[in-house]
């Protein structure tokens, strides 16, 4: 299930937009509006047929993707913007003297320290060499199982973030136990793979078999450049351990599926049902062995994995993880290491031609290391508080919608809705920021270390998840940081995140007409709220335990609704040779259904008519072009439709056909009884 309001795969991008819209403001001397863009618009064809083209057909045609990034459109405007603040941020702290140990020395230090390329190319790979020489003497189960556990990170999220990979052989998330809403458990899930997903292996086609050569070609590159022996050898026995790995990985669509991943293992549990792996020695280096259980996610792949331990030998074991070693850090080390990097996972796996220049970089680095004290400083000085305040006016007048639609539900026996009403009722919506602040006193930051400072701050990071499993679960804790452009519901806290930097025009624009901002921000609001009735959101009651609240009756239902809006996306076919996976997708399509109903519903109910500027702002709210590499990408693994389909999710709703004279016959025309209305 995939939470976060929009894929994270897809690299944003620069392009100025202004709201060029023409409807006056009443009490505004500026020129500017704040509505539909209508230079965008390309109206000869019918919205019917291609409601995405109507709205965004001109700005297509005239929209160059820049060279250094996979793709361009609203939410890279947004995104752009906060890198823009976050890098005047970075910049005026590095060229500051802080008081040692505060956020802005440890903000300061980092980024220059990522800046200072010169000092990166002398150290060369020094600041590895003790971490390889590690790996280098590792020789028995024993060795290489406490090593694996060590080097755990909290680097994955099934739920929230639909975060399913990491390069280190297995990845760990912590938070509330599915099962037992009073304790916090950690989560084992299946890891190990440099590509992005098991497909990427296995999956015999042309392009995936040229992926796999360049991969290689690759690993052969990094071992060079490290001055490795035999590194053609080296990595041909790397890749097929992956390859092996790659086999006993789960699929994506099994992976969402929370039921599947329910199994809760006590400690002593895994040395009979995982065997090959020395799970005192992995789970002890993890720190994770006093846990009561760890609910083990991919349960096959944890099998298999630990079956591959003792079949591979220890020198290829080595080899793998002294390349991944390498291989994780390449953008911290010398620009050889960081432009091999970038030819690979930049180039030919998400197909952007050029690599973004060291600032942005540095910017993205500084952010996913200290993700926290710089969004403290970002909210005090972009977020005003009448924002916030009218934001969650907003949110409650969608969320009253909600609950209306609710009880308008004639299909739904009494005694669901009273869960589905109390399950809404406690919803917990976060506005911009979080109520309370991380404290980072304990991390250190080191100006010309730069590798530490990234490895202190990962496990700085881990070791803040260690500490909540001694904790009651926390339903107010964010998992966005407030600069970044992204919406998520989080559906064991039954609770929603909304980042100070995604509350911007032209998704929140206080000066836009109600019906643009209902349509835009009003439609990713409604969005989130519908993922806790989702196919997977709706299995976890108002306490966050996964329950089923539902009478048999009810879930045929809704599981029909379901089957019509797999189908409609199943239809999509992006390439001749690819169609949208509406099984994989589903969750983010019935909260797009859902979420847009509900918003509509909202805007109406504050005396709202006008439903052109209300669909088209909606439309306009996808606007975005990417490259093929990535859209297949996408299509292939990500939960996220591409936002093309998500644009034309409005041919579900009644409203949209008057405005827009849609006739049977035309692409987008659905009969009213296939128009999926699930909540
Ligand atoms: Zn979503």
């Amino acid at each position: 299930m995939s939470r976060a309001f929009r894929s994270g795969l897809i690299v944003l991008v620069a392009l100025g937009l202004g709201c060029r819209g023409n409807r006056p403001q009443p009490d505004a001397a500026a020129t500017s509006t704040h509505d539909v863009d209508r230079a965008a618009m390309d109206t000869s064809g019918a919205p019917g047929d291609d409601f995405f083209r109507y709205a965004n057909g001109t700005w297509l045609k005239k929209t160059e993707i820049p060279p250094d990034r996979a793709s361009v459109g609203v939410w890279s405007t947004l995104f752009d913007l906060a890198q823009k603040r976050t890098y005047d941020l970075f910049e005026q702290l590095s060229t500051t003297t802080a008081a040692a140990g505060s956020e802005e020395q440890k903000i300061g230090d980092y980024y220059a320290t990522f800046m200072d390329d010169e000092a990166i190319e002398k150290a060369g790979l020094d600041p590895l060499r003790a971490d390889l020489a590690a790996i280098a003497a590792l020789h028995s189960t024993r060795d290489l199982s406490s090593w694996i556990g060590k080097e755990l990170r909290a680097d994955v999220d099934p739920l929230n973030m639909t975060n399913f990979h990491t390069d280190r052989l297995f990845g760990v998330w912590i938070t509330q136990d599915l099962n037992e809403p009073s304790r916090s458990v950690p989560y084992l899930l299946q890891g190990g793979l440099g590509l992005p997903d098991r497909d990427y292996y296995l999956d015999t086609s042309d392009r995936m078999e040229s992926l796999r050569a360049a991969y290689r070609a690759h690993i052969v590159k990094v071992l060079m450049l490290a001055k490795i022996d035999k590194a053609g050898d080296k990595a041909a026995a790397i890749f097929d351990l992956e390859r092996r790995i790659a086999m006993t990985h789960t699929t994506r669509t099994d992976s969402v599926d929370v039921h599947k991943a329910d199994n809760p293992w006590k400690i002593d549990d895994f040395a009979a049902k995982a065997p090959g792996v020395d799970w005192v020695a992995l789970l002890g280096g993890a720190r994770l062995d006093r846990a009561p259980v760890i609910i083990v996610w991919h349960p096959s792949a944890i099998t298999g994995i630990a079956a591959l331990v003792p079949k591979v030998p220890m020198s290829v074991w080595r080899d793998y993880l002294t390349f991944h070693e390498i291989d994780r850090y390449e953008g911290l080390l010398p620009k050889a290491f960081a432009d091999e990097g970038f030819a690979f996972y930049g180039k030919i796996l998400s197909g952007t031609p050029q690599q973004q220049d060291r600032w942005k970089r540095g910017v993205n680095a500084t952010n996913g290391a200290l993700p926290w004290p710089v969004a403290k400083i970002y909210v005090q000085k972009y977020f005003p508080a009448t924002a916030k305040a009218q934001l969650e006016t907003m949110v409650a007048t969608i969320v009253k919608a909600f609950d209306k639609r609710l009880d308008a539900l004639t299909w739904m026996s009494p005694q669901t809705k009273t869960a589905a009403k109390a399950k809404l009722a406690s919803l917990k919506v976060g506005i911009g920021y979080p109520d309370a602040w991380r404290d980072y006193s304990r991390l250190t930051i080191v100006r010309g270390d730069a590798i530490g400072n990234d490895r202190r701050a990962e496990l700085f990071d881990y070791e803040y998840h260690l500490a909540q499993l001694s904790s009651k679960p926390d339903r107010s804790e964010w998992w966005l940081s407030p600069q970044i452009v992204n919406a998520v519901n989080l559906p064991i806290q039954n609770a929603l995140n909304f980042p100070a930097a995604i509350l911007e025009p032209p998704f929140y624009d206080p000066m836009a007409s109600a019906a643009a901002r209902y349509g835009a921000i009003g439609a990713i609001i409604g969005h989130e709220i519908s993922h806790s009735f989702d196919d997977q959101g709706s299995q976890f009651d108002a306490s966050g335990r996964l329950r089923n609240w539902w009478t048999p009756e009810d879930l045929a239902h809704f599981k029909g609704a379901s089957a019509k809006l797999v189908a409609q996306f199943n239809w999509y076919m992006p390439f001749p040779d690819l169609h949208e996976n509406g099984q994989l997708t589903l969750s983010e399509n019935i909260a797009d259904v859902a979420g847009l109903s509900a918003c509509y519903d909202a805007y109406h109910a504050t005396g709202g008519t006008d439903d052109r500027t209300f669909f088209l702002s909606f439309a306009q709210s996808w606007r975005s072009k990417e490259r093929e590499q990535v859209a297949r990408q996408q299509v292939i693994g990500d939960g996220h439709a591409l936002d093309e389909y998500r644009a034309d999710t409005v041919r579900n709703l009644d409203g949209w056909y008057g405005p827009f004279d849609v006739k049977a016959g035309q692409r987008l025309y659905l009969a009213p009884a296939d128009r999926v209305q699930v909540w």
